[in-house]
């Protein structure tokens, strides 16, 4: 038995393999075997492995000063918090520094009420926003849920994309609509173009915030820096983290500075905002930009979108996306197809019992898109 199976606490179905190096968007497992990582390991690694501006920040970092509380004023943290402010939707310039999503997700709900001075959250059915109790009280999917009620009252569920169903369920009781511009764990789900604008419509009638969990969609992921940018909607509290620090740990939650009105240390994370996590994130989002990658991403997507559109088989309901983030819904428990990918070095993802998401790296080669469409044509054909 492997040590990992002994001594971890068991919250994860295991993949057979020990995977010890990455460089871009491959990985290669101690037998030495190569894949292409076609899903960013879980929407991660916007900038590929091992990313030289990410690794040069860090181990520069690392000598000058790895930790020092947000009591203090700090350098990098000043640059990043500045970096944020600009590259977010304009109104967005103050943000909470954490750890992952679900922190940038707990802080929104938090801000979200103390600002409001109202209690109701509505969320979306299907939606994913984290696992601790606050984030997990907006997750929809029960599976995840059950067995740690109660969780935090107050929240709502309405169905995702159809506005008549958040009509009915907002009023002025409503402090906030928490929603993923794009579902992502839930396989993929693009609303209508109009939808985001008629919800931002609805909360201003009701003077709710709008909060848009950008988690997985953010940083180039669909083609541009931030999904909701497809829609031409602002929301007032932006969740980031996953690839905001090139692998390093570490979320965001960012806003307006009008909503900025808690008591001070009523919220607060001993890591949050650490330089090395910092100077991370300024190397990651740098090389965003100066290598184009949500263009890139643009891009690459129509062309993959376009290369899975040409397969024609029975046993696939629907492909869908937006840039890099692609579902594939096929008619068939995917699990099996997961495994033959990997044995033929592609590790996608799943997205339910059915759903094949691809969210590769947006350094990825047309190449291994290629490699990876047609190891998919043959397993679907032949496998
Ligand atoms: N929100 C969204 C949309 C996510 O996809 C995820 C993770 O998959 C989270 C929140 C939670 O993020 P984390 O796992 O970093 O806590």
């Amino acid at each position: 038995m492997r040590s990992e199976d002994i001594y971890d606490a068991k919250m994860y179905s295991k993949r057979s393999m020990e995977i010890v190096r990455g460089q871009g968007a491959r990985l290669w497992d101690t037998t030495g075997k190569e894949y292409v990582d076609m899903g960013a390991s879980i929407g991660v690694m916007n900038v590929g492995h091992c990313n030289e501006y990410v690794i040069q920040a860090i181990q520069e970092q690392t000598r000058r000063l790895m930790y020092i509380y947000s009591i203090f004023y700090n350098d990098q943290r000043a640059e990043l918090l500045e970096k944020l402010a600009e590259i977010s939707p304009q109104s967005l310039q103050r943000s909470f520094l954490c750890n992952s999503g679900t922190e940038a997700v707990e802080a929104a709900i938090k801000f979200a009420r103390a600002y409001t001075k109202k209690k109701e959250i509505i969320a979306a059915m299907q939606a994913f926003h984290g696992k601790t109790l606050g984030a997990l009280s907006a997750t929809w999917d029960a599976k995840y849920k059950t067995l740690f009620e109660p969780l935090v009252p107050g929240f709502k569920h309405v169905v995702f994309g159809d506005i008549a169903s958040l009509h009915q369920s907002i009023s002025r009781n409503t402090a906030a609509v928490l929603l993923e511009p794009i579902q992502g764990e839930a396989g993929v789900r693009i609303p209508s173009n109009s939808y985001l604008q008629q919800v931002r419509e609805l909360c201003n009638e009701n003077d709710a915030l709008l909060i848009l969990d950008e988690v997985q969609t953010g940083f180039g992921r669909t083609g541009e820096m931030w999904a909701c940018q497809h829609f031409g909607v602002d929301p007032d509290i932006m969740c980031v983290a996953k690839s905001i620090a090139g692998g390093f740990p570490m979320g965001a939650m960012i806003t307006r500075d009008d909503i900025c009105v808690l008591p001070q240390a009523s919220h607060s994370s001993t890591f949050g905002g650490s330089p090395l996590a910092c100077a991370a994130a300024l190397a990651s989002i740098r090389y965003i930009e100066e290598k184009k990658l949500c263009q890139r991403a643009g891009e690459l997507g129509n062309y993959f979108l376009r290369q899975l559109n040409e397969i024609k088989s029975e046993r696939i309901r629907e492909v869908r996306g937006k840039g890099l983030l692609i579902g594939v819904e096929m008619r068939e428990h995917i699990k099996p197809l997961l495994l033959q990918l990997a044995e033929r070095g592609v590790l996608a993802i799943s997205s339910g019992k059915t759903i094949l998401r691809f969210l590769p790296p947006l350094v990825i080669e047309k190449e291994q898109i290629d490699f990876t469409v047609n190891q998919l044509v043959d397993l679907i054909e032949h496998g």
